[in-house]
């Protein structure tokens, strides 16, 4: 059974992209029940439309206007859905605010997602990045999502392997980038441990004075420090991070530090190198550096910020200088975070 859905024309979308950039939608629906989607892909007069998925706009680079349909992923909903021996299966619809569910769980009394406290957007979009943030990733606490698919018109449900996550990575941004997702199911720790592997994060608690912190705890501290180094997108637009952090070989990386020697890397399991994008780029002299009405962040080189009456075109030329310049002066492609529409 399908539900009707509205459609509205020439849909403004400055207020739905956490850059600020002003676009219009062709056309636009606010999907508030599972129904509606099936109504469209369902709809004849719709079948040949462009579509795009829209969460909270926080990880999206707007280019120009959208000549298609947007679907506003509106699905509400959270619940403890089952428990495992040693785990409490949680569940938000995909249009749940994500700071808003890892509060919600805590005061539930599931610890487990704190880590990723203040990140911007659905919980439909988190597995999309596979989201991280001091010293956690999504694919640490996944169960499982639901997912509808416009190809076959089946809903299913996929597991971790299925969704093959990996740094800022998945199956949704890959060979899946049809798939919607619908839900998604975390299984958080009965034996709940702080996870203070991210060394800032560690400190910050120690000064403090908080030997023994509780999930609560962890996410304040998370909050504090975040809401110190980046921009709240209510006041100045921004996608968070732009670039990736590049991934090198060990051999790369010895080679760098030959010519740089205080180049920020990361050792990973596999023996390559993860480098410090905001470090490059703020190396190469951009940090609180503008082009146009687009900037780089002040207090950290990874944030592109829309200064006021920034076009897609003024943060895609800033992109695109920064990326030049990393390349040049270091011999590394910066590849850029956000999805580009
Ligand atoms: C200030 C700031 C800080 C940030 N910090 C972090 C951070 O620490 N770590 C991190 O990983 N990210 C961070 N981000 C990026 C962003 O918050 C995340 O990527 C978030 O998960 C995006 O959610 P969204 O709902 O806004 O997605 P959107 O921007 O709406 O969409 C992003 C992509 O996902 C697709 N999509 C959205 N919803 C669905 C769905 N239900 N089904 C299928 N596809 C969908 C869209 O089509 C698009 O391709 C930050 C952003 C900002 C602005």
């Amino acid at each position: 059974m399908s539900a009707s859905f509205s459609v509205s024309h020439q849909f403004p979308l400055q207020s739905l992209n956490t850059f600020g950039i002003a676009a219009s939608a062709q056309a636009y629906v606010r999907v508030t029940e599972r129904e509606q989607l099936l109504g469209v892909y369902a709809d004849a007069n719709w079948a040949a439309v462009p579509k795009l998925v829209l969460g909270g706009g926080s990880n999206v680079l707007l280019t120009g206007d959208f000549n298609g349909l947007v679907l506003h992923i509106a699905l509400q909903g959270r619940a403890l859905a089952g428990e495992t021996k040693q785990h409490y299966l949680v569940r938000a619809a995909a249009g749940e605010n994500w700071h808003a569910f890892v509060q919600w769980t805590l005061a539930q009394g599931y610890g487990g997602l704190e880590n990723l406290s203040l990140i911007p957007g659905t919980a439909g979009a988190a597995p999309i990045q596979n989201i991280g943030a001091y010293g956690l990733e999504i694919k640490d606490v996944f169960h499982s999502v639901t997912v509808f698919d416009p190809r076959s018109g089946e809903t299913r449900a996929m597991d971790a392997a299925a969704c093959r996550f990996a740094y800022r990575d998945s199956v949704f941004k890959q060979e899946g980038r049809h798939l919607i997702i619908l839900d998604v199911t975390f299984a958080l720790p009965k034996q709940w441990q702080p996870n203070l592997r991210y060394a800032e994060l560690a400190q910050a608690l120690a000064e403090q004075g908080i030997a023994a912190p509780t999930p609560q705890q962890v996410a304040d501290t998370v909050i504090a420090i975040r809401r110190r180094k980046l921009p709240d997108p209510a006041v100045i637009g921004n996608a968070g991070s732009f670039f990736k952090n590049p991934v090198v070989t060990g051999a790369q990386c010895a080679a760098l530090l030959a010519q740089f020697p205080t180049l920020v890397h990361h050792a990973q399991p596999d023996g390559s190198e993860k480098l410090a994008a905001g470090w490059l780029i703020d190396q190469c002299g951009w940090k609180g550096r503008n082009l146009g009405a687009a900037g780089v962040y002040p207090k950290q080189a990874l944030v592109l910020v829309n200064n006021g009456g920034a076009t897609g075109a003024d943060v895609v030329a800033l992109a695109r200088a920064i990326q030049a310049d990393v390349q040049a002066r270091y011999g590394v492609l910066l590849e850029p975070e956000p999805v580009f529409i």
